[in-house]
């Protein structure tokens, strides 16, 4: 294990995040399970909160802290493809190095759309990419996990070890364990044709409509969305057939059009925001994405400097899954809305009005929420993202495996 402290080589990077960043009093990185419990037991007896941390791409600022320790799992990197399409990948590995190790085997997990996201914070997420409609979420792929329990317990689970730690584990968002390596069922994937049309701002509403009738029509092989960003309108999709994307391509007048087939790794972009800037960020699931929608949330974009909306179509083998199966109980939407403030922390106040007056205008409709996409995580947003038998659920396992809380520094910490 290697610690560091404030003012120690290499120490800064811990204290930030995708979003708020923090002031640890220590970094233990971990190269494997016992290590994790060892970095356990030392915050324990020094009374130190913990954050966990995979590729640090959390939006709510989770995997940092002050004062406390961050369990960094970076060095936990490995992907081991293990035969007959399963593979195991460290927690510490991001997405992007995930799909290069597996291409040349010619195979792919349906996974997130951003190369440097860590697999632990998606994978205990939920998991939405480009593969969504035609494999599912990537916890709808977790065949095991090894975990570390808050007692510093490594325990082995799946659905016949621990069934109760397994369900939370996918969705739950490190609600009782820390995942340390997970084994996942993966795709016979190599080239996919990845769109990206642009299409003039004036145009959005169409465009807008226009995607949701192509969203409809489509087979689960098709995985796309739909973004009104500050000056433009853009469609993105996913599909094993260029020709699939072409109805995409006709919405408007388009002002580009890039349609190309690449290895799946290829589609996996880098995200790297001005290293100021904190997007203020929340998601809503619609069972229907109505013309109401459409025009409340392109009001929004117009109408808010540096502001934008999307949203993500979703359905296909994700919706196929019960509700009850994993902790992730969001199984009967037709798409996600999401609305982002762009910026430094201090241009949103002045905005924050009309962002929260669109979600008052949504949310009649717009139910649940997905934990990866929120910057704040209010008691409305948690008994969003676990509602009703999925929340009790979760406070049973976080009974069991973690009583005196001491994960508190996740998304469920307050549940
Ligand atoms: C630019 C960007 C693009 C994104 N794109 C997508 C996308 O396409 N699809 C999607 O589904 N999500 C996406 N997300 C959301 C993303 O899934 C979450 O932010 C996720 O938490 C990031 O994972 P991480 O390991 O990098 O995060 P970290 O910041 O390292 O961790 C976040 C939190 O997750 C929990 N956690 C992390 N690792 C573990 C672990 N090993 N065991 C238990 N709990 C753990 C902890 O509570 C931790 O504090 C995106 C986020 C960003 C910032």
């Amino acid at each position: 294990m290697t610690l560091l402290r404030p003012g120690d080589p290499g120490f800064d990077p811990f204290r930030h995040t995708f979003g708020p960043g923090g002031s640890p009093a220590l970094v233990a990185s971990c190269a494997d399970a016992a290590e994790v419990a060892d970095a356990l037991r030392h915050a324990k007896a020094h009374g130190l909160r913990v954050a966990v941390r995979s590729g640090g791409h959390s939006l709510a600022g989770l995997s940092t802290n002050d004062g406390g320790l961050v369990i960094d799992l970076s060095p936990l990197d490995q992907v081991e493809p293990l035969g007959d399409d399963l593979v195991r990948v460290g927690a510490g590995a991001t997405w992007g190095a995930v799909s290069k190790a597996l291409a040349p085997h010619g195979l792919a997990v349906s996974s997130g759309d951003t190369s440097n996201v860590g697999v632990g914070g998606l994978l205990t997420g939920g998991g939405l990419g480009w593969l969504l409609r035609r494999h599912g979420l990537t916890i709808d792929h977790l065949v095991a996990a090894e975990v570390v329990t808050a007692d510093g317990g490594v325990l082995r689970v799946s659905a016949a070890d621990h069934p109760d730690l397994f369900w939370a584990v996918r969705g739950g968002a490190g609600t009782a364990a820390i995942v340390t390596r997970a084994e996942l069922r993966a795709h016979r994937v190599t080239e996919v044709a990845f769109g990206q049309i642009g299409y003039a701002a004036a145009d959005a509403e169409r465009v807008f409509k226009g995607w949701r009738e192509v969203h409809r029509a489509a087979g689960d092989g098709l995985t796309s969305a739909v973004a009104r960003v500050p000056g433009a309108t853009m469609v993105l999709a996913c599909h094993a057939d260029a020709g699939a994307l072409d109805a995409l391509t006709t919405l408007a007048e388009p002002t580009s059009v890039d349609v190309k087939v690449v290895p799946y790794p290829d589609i996996l972009e880098a995200a790297a925001p001005p290293p100021d800037w904190q997007p203020h960020m929340r998601n809503r699931f619609l069972r229907e994405l109505t013309d109401d929608h459409i025009r409340a949330m392109l009001a929004f974009a117009e109408a808010t400097p540096m502001a934008g909306v999307s949203v993500r179509g979703l359905g296909g083998a994700m919706n196929r899954v019960p509700a009850g199966a994993t902790a992730f109980p969001h199984r009967d939407s037709e798409v996600m809305a999401l609305a982002g403030l762009l910026g430094t922390p201090d241009q949103h106040p002045a905005r924050l009005p009309a962002f929260d007056a669109l979600w008052a205008a949504l949310e009649p409709e717009a139910t649940g929420a997905y934990v990866g996409f929120l910057s704040e995580l209010s008691q409305d947003d948690v008994a969003a993202i676990w509602p009703g038998a999925t929340r009790e659920r979760l406070i049973e396992v976080k009974r069991r495996y973690d009583p005196a809380n001491v994960f508190s520094g996740t998304a469920s910490g307050t549940l």
